[in-house]
């Protein structure tokens, strides 16, 4: 948490917030938040706000000064968010990066409690080489032939291969589960093994899962909030994560189980047989 519906909804605010806006001031916490590009931190000052995007589960924000082009990449973790405002006092503590901007928006603040997102400033090569070698296929861009390459190519189980970032980008376990339920797989399902059809079945659920997601604003667990502050309510729509012991809502009379293991799974084990 944040996954790939999260961050997209980050980034679609920042596009429609944010875009226009010059830098006037950037400001960090602490020096350790910022994993790569710390001494090109005063090139920032004065650049222009030209793009928001996602990747994988990260949100970039594209800046320009005098044509020349350097990113923003901020890896949110397990808990990281942006704001417009901070919500009330406390969150002051755990801001690590923050942008004053001219425009409506007058700040951008990078919150953290946990600091296991970081932030990344690159040029262009380095944002290539970076999601290169961090990023596999998105999951809402990649082309049905290209995943049923990559799942047929893949000997371990289902959920894992949805939840590696290296191979496809951007799901964690919450949509991973909901994905599985709604493709009636298995989470230890094998990769290798599906028929194509079976294949088939799991991209359309996955992108129609996120895509869902995405309309909803995300899902506010783990404390989500937009950058505008608000919530989003794919949560309420969820169908098995978080819900042992529940009746299945396909209605099959089993009960949702939960399997423990590096990661938690949910499943019906009747419409998702092993
Ligand atoms: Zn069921």
């Amino acid at each position: 948490m944040p996954e790939l519906p999260e961050a997209e909804t980050i980034a679609s605010q920042l596009r429609a917030r944010l875009l226009g806006a010059t830098i006037t001031e950037c400001r960090i916490g602490r020096a350790d938040i910022v994993r790569e590009g710390l001494a090109t931190l005063p090139w920032y000052r004065g650049a222009l706000l030209v793009s928001a995007s996602r990747l994988g589960k990260s949100v970039v924000l594209e800046a320009d000064r005098s044509g020349e082009t350097r990113y923003l990449v901020f890896e949110l973790g397990m808990t990281g968010l942006l704001f417009f405002t901070l919500l009330d006092p406390s969150y002051r503590k755990h801001t690590h990066l923050t942008l004053s901007l001219t425009g409506p928006v007058p700040a951008l603040y990078y919150w953290n409690p946990r600091r296991f997102g970081r932030v990344y400033l690159l040029d262009g090569p380095g944002l290539a080489r970076f999601a290169t070698r961090r990023f596999g296929c998105d999951p809402l861009t990649v082309p049905w032939e290209d995943f049923r390459a990559v799942v047929a190519r893949r000997r371990g189980r289902l959920k894992a291969l949805l939840m590696q970032q290296q191979v496809i980008a951007g799901i964690g376990n919450i949509y991973a589960n909901e994905i599985l339920y709604r493709s009636r797989l298995h989470p230890y399902r094998v990769a290798s093994r599906l028929q194509v059809r079976t294949v088939r079945r799991l991209y359309d659920a996955m992108r129609d899962v996120l895509s869902e997601a995405i309309a909803d604003g995300g899902s506010s667990v783990r404390d989500f909030l937009a950058p505008d502050g608000t919530k989003g309510d794919y949560w309420k729509r969820h169908q098995v994560y978080n819900k042992a012991g529940l009746p299945c809502p396909a209605g099959c009379g089993r009960t949702i189980r939960r399997l423990t293991g590096e990661r938690s799974s949910f499943y019906c084990p009747a419409c998702q047989r092993e």
